[in-house]
């Protein structure tokens, strides 16, 4: 490890990597993507005996949701161990910790050895990048390498779970639904964005996601109508005559596709792109997370 920042793939997105425990190179991280220095970064481990490494507390809750679902797109919060630098968790005494499934990150990860803090790589404010031509698109010459893998499989960032109160909270909705994690943990809770609880989450409060173009949400496909100028994601066929349009086979297709839509519409100058509004089940629910954010301006 020689302080480097690197991007891998992972089944979510592509993370930018340092190792955890050296602050030079978790520096590099929030320069190359502008990212406010509030924003506390996720910790991704190649195999479960690296956690104890980040935290000496592990709450029975958090135990089920480490067994159930790592490696998987669940990233806990757990206390922080005092040798993990308050700059990788935002000054949180809390750190965010997650296995990623993906062969080629996995293998990274084995090969690093310590721990990798890594947030999306993207430039923070952009839709986070599913591919690594988006990152490439944002970072080049900003970060010492982006391994070329596959476009990722889920495309929308991990579900983050506090597990650090009494009972566990779901900060961020992700492809781990919530009706999946209170099958392991009946007491989970979601925050709301009034929810005081929102506070641990300060990353939640910057806006993520955004193209440029504005996004509206289309609650009725059957009455839209399309103009040259406007972009369409969805399940079913809008009317009119644009030729940015991307019909997607399920809302699996739709939540893998929706980032890489966004790039290309500010790519073509694309001024409005609707979003079919879909049911908040399964993946659902982050993908409707995720472009109410991209619509609020
Ligand atoms: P990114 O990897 O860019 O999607 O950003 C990581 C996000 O995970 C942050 O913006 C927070 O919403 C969340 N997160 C990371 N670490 C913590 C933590 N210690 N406590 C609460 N939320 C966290
Ligand atoms: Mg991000």
């Amino acid at each position: 490890m020689r302080g480097g920042i690197v991007a891998f793939p992972t089944e979510t997105v592509y993370g930018l990597g340092a190792d955890v425990f050296n602050e030079r190179a978790i520096r590099k991280i929030f320069d190359a993507k502008k990212r406010p220095a509030d924003n506390p970064l996720i910790a991704h481990v190649g195999s479960l005996d690296q956690i104890p490494s980040l935290t000496n507390r592990a709450s029975k809750s958090a135990e089920r949701l480490i067994a159930a679902f790592f490696p998987g797109p669940l990233t806990v919060v757990l206390p922080r161990s005092a040798t993990v630098p308050l700059l990788a968790t935002a000054g949180l005494d809390t750190i965010g910790v997650r296995m990623p499934s993906n062969d080629l990150a996995q293998q990274f990860l084995r090969e690093c050895k310590v721990p990798i803090v890594a947030p999306s790589a993207n430039l923070s404010g952009r839709p986070s990048p599913t591919t690594w031509m988006a990152v490439s698109e944002d970072l080049d010459g900003r970060i010492d390498c982006i391994l070329q893998g596959d476009p990722t499989t889920i495309g929308l960032e991990s579900t983050v779970v506090d597990c650090t109160g009494e009972s566990p909270v779901l900060l961020r909705r992700g492809a781990v639904s919530f009706e999946r994690l209170r099958e392991i943990v009946s007491d989970i809770s979601e925050a709301s964005s009034e929810d005081p609880d929102l506070a641990k989450s300060p990353g939640m409060k910057h806006r993520h996601y955004s193209p440029m173009a504005v996004v509206v949400i289309a609650d009725d496909v059957t009455s839209l109508v399309l103009s040259t100028s406007d972009a369409f994601i969805g399940l079913q066929r809008p009317a009119g005559d644009s030729d940015q349009i991307r019909i997607c086979d399920s809302v699996e297709d739709y939540a893998a596709s929706l980032f890489e839509f966004f790039r290309q519409c500010d790519r073509n100058g694309i001024a409005r792109i609707y979003c079919e509004k879909v049911s908040e089940t399964g993946i659902g629910g982050a993908l409707m997370d995720r472009i109410r954010r991209a619509a609020e301006k």
